[in-house]
């Protein structure tokens, strides 16, 4: 109750209980009538006026009118309703393009991105063997590899966004590209320059790079994570030469499977994932910065068998899953790599003119 703005009621009738159980519905509580007969009731005239009756009337009108309040962060109108509440964040919905975003953005999220967010997933997120989980997944880097180089057959100098402990740059290296990473985790960070891997610690936007520096830029399941998913791509926007390519791969919130689970998709995971895109609104976004969209895609990721249990188990810690996910980190059968392809990422690239 006392979440509730009573201020923001402005039915002056009997209606108001309508939107008074509105606003609690969006606090999730409910509010019961309990009604009161009058029996001994004769006739007599209604103290109703027509004012109050035709309140009563457009009431649930105007809720289902002033429930399209948020301003998307993509299409910057009034697009977007209230979604999901999830970790006591707030989600809202673009009906315009799509995007499912956290309102307000949660200060100083990238506390979370410690040493337990690599190795542990203590606090119910994160990666339980980060090693372990991106060797799984170096087939598929190796295919956005394939498709990047069919466009951009001379390699050049990349820089990995988000590069973690600097496994896809390993890749790259291997394939005769010059990279570079930046990595808001420091203990991330280190890891990735213990194996001499030229990486800085930081955010894109403060890494002082030089501008038109990149014929590529990779940012491979970062934008999610972004706290100001446009101020980052414009950054890259910066970095990247003139006909440089930017590669991304992210959930995406229009596919089948997170329209199916819909509020119950696995990938909302506030504070870690703050921003949902799906291909309409990031194509949208990079189109704005300056981009133009080369191709979007779907390819299926593969990851360790511990970990599509985990993500199975979600964040119920005392499931038998979630033992059972626990089990697995230390054994054999929890390292073995299985395709677990839902459907629900994309890949995209786009070319700065
Ligand atoms: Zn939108």
């Amino acid at each position: 109750m006392r979440k509730v703005d009573f201020s923001k009621i402005d039915i002056s009738g009997y209606a108001f209980l309508i939107e008074l159980k509105y606003l609690l519905s969006k606090e999730g509580a409910s509010l019961k009538e309990i009604p009161i007969l009058l029996k001994n009731r004769r006739g007599g005239e209604s103290k109703i006026s027509n004012h109050i009756i035709s309140e009563g009337v457009f009431a649930p009108w105007k809720m289902i009118f002033k429930k399209i309040n948020r301003s998307c962060p993509v299409c910057e109108k009034k697009t977007a309703v209230f979604f999901t509440k999830k970790n006591s964040f707030n989600f809202f919905r673009c009906n315009d393009c799509g995007l499912i975003f956290i309102s307000p953005v949660p200060d100083n999220n990238l506390k979370i991105y410690s040493s337990d967010y690599f190795s542990g997933a203590k606090n119910g997120f994160g990666y339980v063997d980060y090693e372990t989980d991106k060797r799984a997944m170096s087939s598929s880097l190796n295919s956005y590899l394939d498709k990047i180089e069919k466009i951009l057959p001379k390699k050049g100098n990349l820089l990995d966004v988000g590069t973690a402990t600097g496994f896809f740059m390993e890749i790259a290296d291997k394939r005769g590209w010059k990279t570079k990473g930046v990595e808001f985790s420091e203990y991330a960070a280190q890891k990735a320059r213990d194996k001499k891997l030229d990486v800085r610690t930081g955010t894109l936007e403060n890494a002082g790079l030089e501008e038109n520096s990149f014929n590529l830029v990779t940012l491979w399941d970062v934008v999610e994570h972004l706290s100001n998913p446009k101020a980052t791509l414009s950054s890259v926007y910066r970095v990247l030469k003139k006909d440089g390519l930017i590669a991304i791969n992210t959930p995406d919130s229009g596919s089948f499977f997170a329209r199916i689970l819909n509020k119950r998709w696995h990938l909302i995971v506030p504070p870690e994932h703050l921003f949902l895109f799906s291909q309409k609104s990031l194509a949208k976004l990079l189109k704005e910065i300056g981009f133009e969209t080369l191709l979007i895609g779907r390819i299926g990721k593969k990851f360790t068998m511990q970990y599509a249990v985990q993500i199975l188990a979600g964040k119920k810690e005392k499931s038998a899953l979630s033992r059972l996910a626990k089990i697995l980190v230390n054994n054999r059968l929890g390292k073995m790599i299985i395709p677990f392809s839902l459907g629900d990422n994309f890949f995209l690239l786009a070319r700065k003119n």
